[in-house]
């Protein structure tokens, strides 16, 4: 079986799983309580929030454990703006649902809800965002690598026009494929999530900077500086910690890339193909190609016969059987949003699988 579904998540990475061994056998404790179970368990919480903290230059404080960024990308854009005095915020129109929806739900409560543009690429321009931030704009989130045509934004640039806003971005996708450092992005509150980096499902995490108020979405216990309160997940935690440490190791980014290259050189070759998202400034292992008059969903269902994974946009998007509203953004026809498919790699990807995956789509291509 080659999976090329990465984007949408990943296999378990064997350290991670050895970790997670470990932690329910030994550290089942709960890191409140005061006797040496809790004791043991609270060092490893720590070690692991101080393990991810390190990944992107943050202090171990700055980290929030959520169920993943679903819940994190709530908590950034909920949370910031229930706490804050203006109502106004700004998100780009090739956001995740999982910002998208609760932002919109925000708008029909009575506040403010501007859509940044994209370029054809997919890129989110400093001049737009100056153009529609203003001295009332309290939030402002950007997905930081985009988990459908894989465009990387500048954050560097568009912090430099955020104001007095808060900037969140979602770096659900971009987390270990490229260098990731808060205080360079100048960033206030930043989404991260496990399964995306070959660490287990329903475990994330939400970076927020030292003296940025978010309302909590929860109330209980003091977890989580009591934003977001409810016994640890300790062993999810670890596995993450884990996951994060063995993806942030470089070299692998490079490996990939260069595969990422290979299949779309090759399958551009193709009649009345088109790249979806900017050449360069993508993530590592992200392909989305539009092949004119095909369709999209046949070539998935195709590989699959032929054991390869892949898909035809957003997983979260498909289910609601939608054209995906990213690509409308870039101004695609209806006819190249049906012909779209999405291949995302991971650092297990190699030649030959790749090289197999491009055969069987050229076969399906010319028999389609
Ligand atoms: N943001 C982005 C960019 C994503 O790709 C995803 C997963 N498709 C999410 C948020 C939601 O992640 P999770 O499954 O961890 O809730």
């Amino acid at each position: 079986m080659i999976y090329l579904d990465n984007a949408a998540t990943t296999a378990l990475a064997p350290e991670v799983e050895e970790t997670l061994r470990q932690a329910y056998h030994t550290y089942y404790g709960n890191p409140g309580s005061i006797h040496r179970k809790g004791k043991e368990a609270a060092e490893q919480l720590a070690e692991a929030r101080a393990n991810i903290a390190k990944t992107i230059n943050a202090q171990p404080e700055e980290i929030i454990f959520t169920s993943g960024a679903t819940e994190s990308n709530n908590l950034a854009i909920l949370g910031s703006m229930l706490k804050q005095a203006t109502k106004e915020l700004i998100i780009s129109s090739i956001e995740h649902p999982s910002v998208k929806e609760p932002a919109q739900w925000l708008h029909k409560q009575g506040y403010s809800l501007t859509f940044l543009p994209v370029t054809p690429e997919g890129i989110i321009t400093p001049e737009q965002l100056a153009k529609n931030a203003n001295k009332n704009t309290q939030l402002i989130s950007i997905i930081h690598g985009n988990h459908e045509i894989g465009t990387l934004q500048d954050i560097k640039e568009l912090s430099k026009e955020k104001g007095n806003a808060l900037l969140h971005i979602d770096a659900t996708q971009s987390y270990t494929k490229i260098p990731i450092n808060v205080k360079n992005l100048n960033v206030d509150l930043m989404t991260l999530s496990s399964h995306k980096i070959h660490g287990p499902k329903g475990i994330g995490a939400l970076y927020i900077k030292a003296g940025t108020k978010l309302q909590p979405l929860m109330k209980g216990g003091g977890q989580e500086h009591a934003i977001r309160p409810g016994t640890e997940n300790l062993p999810a935690i670890m596995g993450f910690a884990t996951a994060a440490t063995l993806g942030n190791k470089e070299g692998w980014q490079t490996t990939t890339e260069k595969l990422r290259d290979t299949i779309i050189t090759t399958l551009l070759e193709e009649h009345d193909s088109k790249l979806n998202g900017h050449a360069t400034q993508r993530i590592c292992n992200n392909i989305n190609l539009s092949f004119l008059g095909k369709q999209g969903d046949s070539i998935v269902l195709q590989l699959s016969n032929k054991n390869i994974m892949i898909s035809t946009g957003a997983t979260c998007t498909t289910a609601q059987q939608e054209p995906s509203y990213v690509l409308k953004a870039l101004g695609l026809t209806t006819k190249q949003l049906q012909g779209s498919i999405r291949l995302s790699l991971s650092r297990y990807t190699t030649k030959e699988e790749v090289e197999q995956a491009i055969t069987a789509i050229q076969e399906v291509l010319h028999h389609a």
